[in-house]
């Protein structure tokens, strides 16, 4: 690792007038991504500016009907948070099962977003929900949020400092983990509201999409059996070493199936 200067400062204000301008700066959170890849020499920030200090990024709260998790927020804690829980069950589900314990107690939502890596969990569950990221400049619509692999909307020297979710009437996410890295090879978030039904899909493809075909069968008909007839195109989904596409376009039915089933049981 080469050498950098660390600054820690207790502000959003402070974080963002040490990004301005230096195009060499790096926001750490949870550092679950930051530093592997330091070590592996794929970043050489000359400043990492840490995050974890600002008062007022962590925590999850109630605004009206919306539910609202602090940036800095980790895995764990919205895991195990009462009003996540019950407000949004889904997600504390899909918190509780992402990476291990460690990776728990230290990742936070605003990195996983940040970071857009195309196989992490919480990216689906925005998109699915259409949520709102706050920045500490704007707020930015999930469905723009999330550009391209390791891509987002977000401008340099601009912060995540809150994730703002509306409540589904029903929701849930079902993933096909790798075994190794705990990562989505295939994960599915479904989401039924008032507007209608939302399906996002992590792990599969080069970066996390909305399935409209899937959609469009489960604004027909809720239920797992609207998918029989349906399948995805497994031309634009990634092959690796874990699975090739083709076996990721089938993991993906199953996973939509199995959560359009999880939601009708928590519902
Ligand atoms: C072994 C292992 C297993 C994992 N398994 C999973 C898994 O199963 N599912 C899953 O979804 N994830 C998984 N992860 C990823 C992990 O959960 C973290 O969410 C992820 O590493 C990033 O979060 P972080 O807080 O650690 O961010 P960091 O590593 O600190 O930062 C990541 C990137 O985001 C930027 N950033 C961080 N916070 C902000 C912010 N508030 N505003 C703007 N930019 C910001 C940083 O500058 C950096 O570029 C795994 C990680 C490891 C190491």
């Amino acid at each position: 690792m080469r050498s950098f200067n660390y600054h820690k400062p207790d502000t959003v204000d402070g974080v963002v007038s040490l990004l301005a301008g230096n195009e060499n700066a790096s926001v750490i959170a949870g550092g679950m991504t930051l530093l592997p890849t330091m070590k592996q020499r794929l970043a050489a920030p000359d400043d990492l500016v840490d995050i974890s200090g600002v008062a007022g990024l962590a925590g999850v709260s109630m605004d009206g009907d919306m539910l609202v998790i602090g940036a800095m927020t980790r895995h764990a804690d919205v895991a195990e948070s009462e009003i996540v829980r019950e407000k949004l069950p889904a997600l504390a589900k899909l918190a509780s099962r992402i990476g291990d314990q460690q990776v728990r107690h230290r990742g936070t939502i605003g990195g996983s977003i940040s970071n857009n890596d195309p196989a992490a969990d919480y990216p689906a569950a925005v998109l699915g929900l259409n949520a709102e990221i706050v920045t500490d400049k704007r707020t930015i619509p999930a469905d723009e949020f999330f550009v391209a692999m390791f891509e987002t909307a977000l401008e340099p020297g601009e912060i995540v400092t809150a994730i703002r979710f509306p409540l589904p009437e029903l929701a849930a996410y079902a993933k096909f983990p790798n075994p190794a890295s705990r990562y989505a090879m295939a994960g599915v978030f479904v989401a039924k509201t008032g507007d209608g039904v939302r399906v996002a899909v992590t792990g599969a493809g080069p970066g996390v999409f909305r399935a409209s075909d899937i959609e469009a069968a489960l604004a027909e008909s809720f239920d797992a059996g609207a998918l029989d007839r349906i399948s995805i195109d497994a031309s634009e989904l990634m092959s690796d070493i874990h699975a090739d596409n083709e076996y990721r376009a089938h993991l993906v039915m199953v996973m939509a199936r199995r959560a359009v089933g999880m939601a009708l049981d928590a519902g």
